[in-house]
């Protein structure tokens, strides 16, 4: 069970390409001017298996891939990291350009080094945005970001080279 926000089936503004678009459901990273404050209690929204979200993919083969937005994904990281195993396995297969994106509040300096369990989702993402909205560096200019502390991270490339490596488009 994944505890979500919403789901956007079709978006051109969450990513590369079209894709559809989970929000996750809670969030503890209080960024001051947060658009989406009601994606942070971990009790709200609602709850959706895993297998769904696969039958909303495969119903949709224009789809370039998916994006976990929220709220932050990575407080339920395990769900996460079972829907995207689901991904690799059930749609990878038919669709190997199919990406998986996903945004968090973390920096992904901050996702490594306080926990081993944050590391088999991001050996499963292709991008990564990451780190807080920071109200007072906001940005409408940029694709995909709200500030421009946010890294759009290419994470393959990231876990191979240790470090930070930006996602060109
Ligand atoms: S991480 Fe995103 S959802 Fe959470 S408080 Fe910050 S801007 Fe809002």
């Amino acid at each position: 069970m994944i505890r979500i926000a919403g789901i956007i089936k079709e978006s051109i503004t969450d990513g590369e390409g079209l894709r559809l678009v989970v929000f996750a459901q809670g969030c503890k990273h209080q960024c001051p001017g947060c658009h989406n404050p009601d994606t942070h209690p971990f009790e709200g929204g609602s709850t959706i298996q895993k297998e769904e979200i696969i039958e909303m993919i495969l119903e949709n083969p224009l789809l370039d891939g998916i994006t976990f937005s929220g709220g932050d994904p990575f407080f339920q990281v395990e769900a996460f990291l079972q829907l995207s195993l689901l991904i690799r396995e059930k749609v990878t297969p038919h669709f190997p350009h199919f990406t998986i994106m996903a945004y968090t509040g973390f920096t992904y300096e901050k996702l490594m080094e306080s926990s081993p369990i944050y590391s088999p989702l991001l050996n499963e993402i292709d991008v990564l945005i990451d780190g807080p909205y920071i109200q007072s560096q906001r940005t409408m200019d940029l694709n995909f970001i709200g500030s421009v502390n946010q890294r759009i991270l290419n994470m393959k490339e990231t876990l191979i080279q240790q470090k930070p490596v930006l996602y060109s488009m």
